[in-house]
């Protein structure tokens, strides 16, 4: 199959290197020279232009920052594309953009799915990916080979634009726990309970959680965690922040009551401003710590 890889960055250039490996013929773009000079490397053919990635490609594939490029990228892609060329879309981004892009191809006569992805940068590498798709089943199931390359669970969670609902959700649920977790610890120290005995009771009982068992907020129980790394990424806080913004929008246009969602936000809007935005989102316990640190609720 040949695949068109648009986007070589943190994410796609490693997710590009799986399909290699897997025997697919990729052909990758990145409007940056440094990404388009490390796909050669990695032994992958490199277009000259964005249309140039679309010529010949069974699958395109976009890997980009936000909506507005990658709506900006399938104008041009779904021009190029030939007839049957199948689009797919795993950046993150709003609901409404992911159905306006679906609502392109559907205009140009292609089928398209989004499936964005969790995992980070390690289960990009890795091939470990999950893939949160959203589209026809028929688009699915011609995706999902493709997929399988790069990915190891792949959920078909509904039609146009549910992909980046599920991806959506699921991280609001990560950003708030992640906090929940925090304040624990916090309010533990407080009561002169070790970080330990807390973690030994929290994650066998029914506080357990992925923000306290695998990415614990501070060092000690869980060695790999990012905070044994002085919070060294990992998954940065501005792309929490991104994905967040992205739960609040869709709760606005929406109409969904999200508040614990809404304070998350701010909070993690606030540790990025003040120097947190490349650190691991888990770094967000040193923003509760300076809350704590200027009275009751910072305010
Ligand atoms: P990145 O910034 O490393 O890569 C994006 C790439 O897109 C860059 O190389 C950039 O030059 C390129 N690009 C921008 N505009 C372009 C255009 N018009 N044409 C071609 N290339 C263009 O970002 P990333 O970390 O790889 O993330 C990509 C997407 O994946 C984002 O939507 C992000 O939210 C999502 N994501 C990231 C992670 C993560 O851990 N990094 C995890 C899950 C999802």
């Amino acid at each position: 199959m040949k695949v068109g890889f648009v986007g070589l960055g943190n994410m796609g250039l490693p997710m590009a290197i799986n399909l290699l490996k897997a025997g697919h013929e990729v052909t990758g773009y990145d409007v940056a020279q440094a990404a388009r000079d490390a796909a050669a490397s990695a032994g992958i053919a490199v277009a000259a232009s964005l249309a140039d990635a679309a010529h010949g490609a069974g699958t395109l594939i976009t890997m980009l920052p936000n909506g507005s490029l990658v709506l900006e990228c399938w104008r041009t892609l779904l021009a190029h594309a030939a007839p049957g060329t199948l689009l797919i879309d795993s950046s993150t981004i709003d609901v409404a953009d992911a159905r306006a892009a679906h609502a392109a191809a559907a205009l140009a006569d292609r089928q398209a799915v989004d499936a964005p992805v969790s995992g980070g940068t390690g289960g990009a590498a890795a091939a470990t990916l999950t893939f949160m798709v959203g589209g026809t089943g028929e688009a699915f199931a011609r995706a999902q080979p493709i997929l399988a390359a790069m990915g190891r669970k792949i959920v078909h969670c509904g039609d146009q634009g549910a992909g980046q609902a599920a991806k959506i959700c699921n991280n609001m649920i990560l950003g708030i726990s992640m906090i929940a977790v925090s304040e624990a610890f916090v309010l533990g120290e407080k009561l002169g309970l070790t970080h330990q005995a807390l973690f030994d009771v929290a994650s066998t009982a029914s506080g357990q959680c992925w923000a306290l068992t695998t990415n614990c907020p501070v060092p000690g129980p869980v060695p790999t965690s990012p905070a044994n790394r002085g919070y060294a990424p990992g998954f940065a806080t501005a792309l929490m922040l991104k994905d967040l913004l992205l739960s609040q929008a869709c709760a606005a246009a929406f109409g969904a009551e999200t508040a614990l969602g809404a304070h998350a936000t701010e909070l993690y809007a606030r540790y990025a401003a003040t120097g947190g935005a490349a650190t691991d989102f888990s770094g967000i316990i040193n923003a509760v710590r300076q809350i704590n640190a200027e009275g009751r609720g910072g305010e």
